[in-house]
């Protein structure tokens, strides 16, 4: 997140960790371990993905997974640390003892998506669940989001939910149509997206949640974010800011996102023609909605 990244620049962070030396010589975590590195070239290409379409700028942009279940069968060998344990600025009950890969902080995804554990670190939540300590590769800092990320996980696990991945990106279209008022409303521009194309319908069926603009990184906008999704949708919009997505894997999260963007593009394409797109009409969605079971 930009603006918070920009203020550890000049605050210094109450939570910089003290490095601590490893009990056991490790090259990479993701080493002898496929699932994992999978999981991290999965980020990588999808950081590569989103610097490409211009929705990564500078150190915007935000990816945290869940990797706990690639470490289970390696617990054993987890027993060092890179880090004092460092404290969330929460209590997450439903975390303890998960892993998570994590974005680092002032980190640019153009970077990661060619050195993915340079720019990012693999996280312990402690057994108080509201600490947690780097476990590798190296010691880079997550992202300052990461309390808000780790809030919405926590939300998930909670709920049973088998999503593990949260994106959160400046997709430029979608972020351009929560610049005009009458688009705010509850599913306007949900209706609006799927009726430009029907894949955004079939692939996207949850829609488009809104959350009005509040100051990134603040407690409000995790709390707003979470009561969204729990509004049954899987992507939500920080007005004039950009998108929030959840989903099984961080590609599935990023397929979303990028259905719904292409949406927007098709209709400032057809804007730019200088007409207000037709849209399919209420009976094709329905027709749509029944033929795949869709779930709104
Ligand atoms: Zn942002």
């Amino acid at each position: 997140m930009r603006l918070q990244d920009a203020r550890h620049l000049i605050v210094p962070c109450p939570n910089v960790p003290r490095p601590v030396s490893k009990k056991t010589e490790m090259k990479s975590i993701l080493d002898n371990n496929p699932e994992l590195k999978h999981r991290i070239e999965q980020v990588a290409e999808v950081a590569g993905y989103l610097w490409q379409k211009g929705w990564g700028e500078r150190n915007g942009g935000n990816i945290v997974v869940n990797v706990t279940d690639c470490l289970n069968s390696q617990l054993s060998t987890l027993n060092y640390q890179l880090s004092t344990p460092i404290a969330i600025g929460t209590t997450l009950p439903h975390l303890k003892g998960c892993y998570f890969y994590c974005k680092g902080t002032n980190r640019r995804m153009r970077d990661l998506a060619r050195w993915p554990m340079d720019n990012g670190s693999i996280i312990r939540i402690l057994d108080d669940c509201a600490h947690y300590e780097i476990i590798a590769d190296h010691l880079v800092m997550p992202t300052s989001e990461l309390p808000s990320h780790l809030s919405v996980h926590n939300y998930l696990m909670a709920k049973g939910s088998s999503y593990k991945a949260s994106l959160h990106t400046h997709p430029i279209e979608l972020v351009a149509m929560t610049h005009h008022r009458p688009f705010l409303g509850k599913d306007i521009l949900t209706k609006i997206l799927w009726s430009m194309i029907p894949e955004t319908r079939a692939f996207c069926p949850k829609g488009l949640g809104i959350v009005p603009y509040m100051l990134p990184g603040s407690v409000a906008l995790a709390e707003a974010t979470i009561r969204t999704l729990d509004d049954n949708y899987n992507v939500v919009m920080w007005e004039k800011h950009g998108v929030f997505a959840v989903d099984t894997d961080i590609m599935s999260a990023f397929d979303q996102v990028d259905v719904l963007n292409k949406a927007a593009q098709i209709y400032m394409s057809a804007r730019s023609m200088g007409f207000e797109p037709e849209g399919m009409s209420d009976t094709q969605m329905q027709e749509l909605s029944e033929a795949f079971n869709l779930a709104k």
